[in-house]
């Protein structure tokens, strides 16, 4: 029988009706052996209502509940996950496809911003004004939002949601955490360990689906806000509907990420680097190196070295501990990246190595494709163009580095990029004049740590508040000032604008 996998709706598993009984449910395949290995369920409106109703009961308890008594939670939850972080790995790992070694640095990422939000008490101060005018105080509180609603994508299954659920609910909100239909069991896990800990039911609640539950959650006049990470088109979609409904959205998209190597870079540390961050996770990852830009003239011996590397990566099932690169989500998307390999080579790019067909040792059903390199793309080919999201990495090249620094900022996404050199000063440089919101120095993956800030420029995020850290508290919530007087007399009556006096 094939495992159900339920919404989690105040403090329980909530299933909604069964298929054929007016249900809906997706697919979620292995995708090391293709097989489905469970149904989850896929809200419809009264799931939707079910969940935010819950949302919104346990809003006015939480939201008055102490900072202590908030933090207490989230001290023992980042406990609770320290300790069953290899569990939750085994769950990404069954689900996404990546090893399982890459899934245990997605979760410490993950325990990272639980820390941070274990500091709420300090993030939540707000400031104070003593005599601002004669005998008047001047103060300002920082209140959450309400109900807030949380959309992650397939690739991050554990870490996305744990980017936002923190510091929401460290702030006094309420959440709908809408997860990935792809690989939706570490939800349903992580807001177990959170009503282990002690939060009380309904603070967070798990909705499973797809496009219906979204559109419940950006048109629900309960909830008050909504992070959101994903593709692209969906972000900006999010983006646009949201706010249309008047809500206060983050929507954090797709990318295409350029790692410059200037011709005095170590080009072993550079080739390391961009295979590393090329192939980690099957390039399943929105901070992936997806293009390397070699400048003159360095191209030939980096295409080699990172030639050498990739033929010397075990690809496999990431439940076992040799394999370096797990398969692709799913048997569509496989299909989708494989499409680009043909595309690249109609285009005239060059094929360096070729990772179709790859045999992946007794797995025949998995959605494998073995790392692929290109050499030779140009700016007009769609796999220069397009967000693969796979294991495809292009190498272009370009005769200087301003020559490279156009093509980074004529892209139309701005997540991430990486600069590879020896000349601190042509460093600080690139870090100056890139349209890009996060910059790695001879770092390829510049994913910033929690107590920093996430988010890309132009079409990498929508909204104006970056993902976790002081911007999470940030998007969070509200700020009232108080202006306030205990006279000893009365004022007397007067019409005049109040002056400070
Ligand atoms: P996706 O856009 O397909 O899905 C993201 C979420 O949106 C999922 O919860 C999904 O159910 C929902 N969704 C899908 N189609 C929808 C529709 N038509 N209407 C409303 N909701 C819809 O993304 P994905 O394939 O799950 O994830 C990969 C993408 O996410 C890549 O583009 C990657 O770059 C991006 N990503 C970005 C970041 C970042 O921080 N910028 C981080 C991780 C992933």
């Amino acid at each position: 029988m094939t495992t159900r996998i339920s919404h989690w709706i105040d403090g329980k598993p909530a299933a909604g009706p069964a298929e054929g009984a007016g249900g809906r449910a997706g697919d979620v395949f292995d995708p090391a052996t293709g097989e489905v290995r469970a149904r989850v369920d896929l809200a419809d409106g009264p799931q939707v209502e079910q969940a935010v109703a819950a949302a919104s009961r346990a809003f006015p308890g939480w939201r008055d509940a102490s900072l202590a008594a908030r933090t207490r939670v989230l001290f023992a939850f980042r406990e609770l996950l320290t300790a069953r972080k290899d569990e939750l790995a085994r769950i990404v790992t069954g689900e996404h496809g990546k090893v399982e070694s890459d899934a245990a640095g997605e979760i410490a990422r993950a325990i990272e911003n639980v820390e941070y939000a274990c500091g709420a008490a300090a993030q939540l101060k707000g400031g104070f004004s003593e005599n601002a005018s004669t005998g008047v105080d001047v103060y300002s509180l920082r209140q959450p939002l309400g109900v807030v609603g949380v959309i992650s994508p397939f690739n991050f299954p554990a870490m996305v949601p744990l980017w936002f659920v923190p510091n929401a609910i460290a702030s006094g909100n309420t959440v709908v955490l809408k997860p990935s239909e792809k690989d939706p069991s570490a939800a349903n896990f992580i807001a177990e360990l959170f009503t282990e800990a002690g939060l009380p039911d309904g603070v967070l609640n798990v909705l499973h689906g797809d496009k219906v539950a979204v559109d419940g959650l950006l048109e629900h006049p309960e909830v008050k806000a909504i992070s959101f990470v994903g593709s692209t088109p969906i972000a900006r979609y999010v983006y646009e509907t949201g706010t249309r409904n008047g809500k206060r959205v983050q929507a954090l998209g797709g990318a295409k990420n350029h790692m410059l190597v200037l011709p005095d870079a170590d080009l072993d540390a550079a080739a390391d680097a961009a295979v590393s961050a090329g192939f980690g996770s099957a390039g399943e990852r929105c901070m992936a190196v997806a293009v390397v830009v070699a400048v003159d003239p360095i191209g030939d011996e980096l295409v080699a070295r990172i030639a050498e590397r990739i033929t010397k990566l075990r690809v496999g099932d990431g439940r076992k501990p040799e394999s370096e690169m797990g398969p692709l989500v799913t048997a569509a998307h496989h299909q989708r990246v494989e499409s680009y390999v043909d595309a690249g080579l109609e285009a005239g790019a060059t094929l360096v190595v070729d990772g179709r067909g790859v045999e992946v040792d007794g797995e025949r059903g998995g959605f494998w494709l073995g790392p692929t390199l290109f050499d030779h793309v140009r700016p007009d080919m769609s796999i220069y163009t397009d967000e693969i999201f796979g294991p495809v990495l292009s190498v272009t090249r370009t005769a200087d580095y301003e020559a490279a620094l156009e093509l980074v900022n004529a892209s139309p996404y701005g997540n991430g990029t990486a600069i590879f050199t020896a000349d601190g000063r042509a460093a600080r440089k690139f870090q100056n004049e890139v349209e890009v919101g996060m910059v790695g120095v001879n770092v390829p993956i510049p994913v910033p740590v929690g107590y920093y800030s996430f988010g890309g420029w132009k079409d990498s995020l929508f909204g104006d508040s970056h993902a976790y850290g002081p911007e999470g508290f940030h998007f969070f919530t509200r700020t009232k000032v108080v202006t306030s007087r205990w006279p000893e007399q009365p004022a007397g009556v007067t019409l005049g604008f109040p002056r400070n006096t």
